[in-house]
């Protein structure tokens, strides 16, 4: 038995923050505005991973308004998101995901980004793809406004391949 699900995040690109995407601190003259670290790809990746085993999302689990998670390493999020989709008796089969940011250049880091997603899963780095594209100038995104993350993931029940 599989499940799919699908996970979108946005955040605006502001001055004086940090960029962390999949985990990577991006250098760049700006950075991404939220409660956590703001880490749009991550974030999209663990709605997805929720989505699919229907168990809400990542506003539920990790409240912005719950002071632990200020300032969060998303990938400390992902870590607990995996725990609870294996909780519910889920193994993740694969991930994919686009970050849109018409820049800074990502392409160098989207390796690190797979190894840090597949570290926090624990699944192998080939089971996750991450992809940069920019907007063509269009759209929020596009205007360096902000920077957007999708992410589809395939879970099967735990022992299914066995
Ligand atoms: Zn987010």
């Amino acid at each position: 038995m599989t499940r799919i699900g699908v996970g979108y995040d946005l955040h605006p690109l502001v001055a004086d923050r940090r960029l962390v995407l999949g985990g990577v601190h991006v250098p760049f003259d700006q950075g991404l505005a939220g409660h956590s670290d703001a880490d749009a790809s991550v974030h999209a990746v663990i709605d997805a991973l929720l989505g699919a085993a229907a168990l809400g999302n990542i506003g539920r689990l990790f409240p912005d308004t719950d002071p632990r998670y200020a300032g969060a390493d998303s990938l400390a999020l992902l870590r607990a998101t995996a725990g609870r989709v294996s909780e519910a008796g889920y193994a993740v089969v694969n991930i994919d995901a686009n970050i849109v940011a018409e820049r800074p250049r990502l392409e160098p880091y989207l390796d690190t980004m797979r190894h840090n997603v597949a570290q926090g899963l624990g699944i192998l780095e080939s089971a996750v793809s991450i992809k940069a594209k920019t907007n063509e100038g269009l759209g929020p995104e596009g205007r360096g406004e902000a920077v957007s993350a999708h992410a589809v993931v395939l879970l099967e029940m735990r022992g299914a391949r066995a």
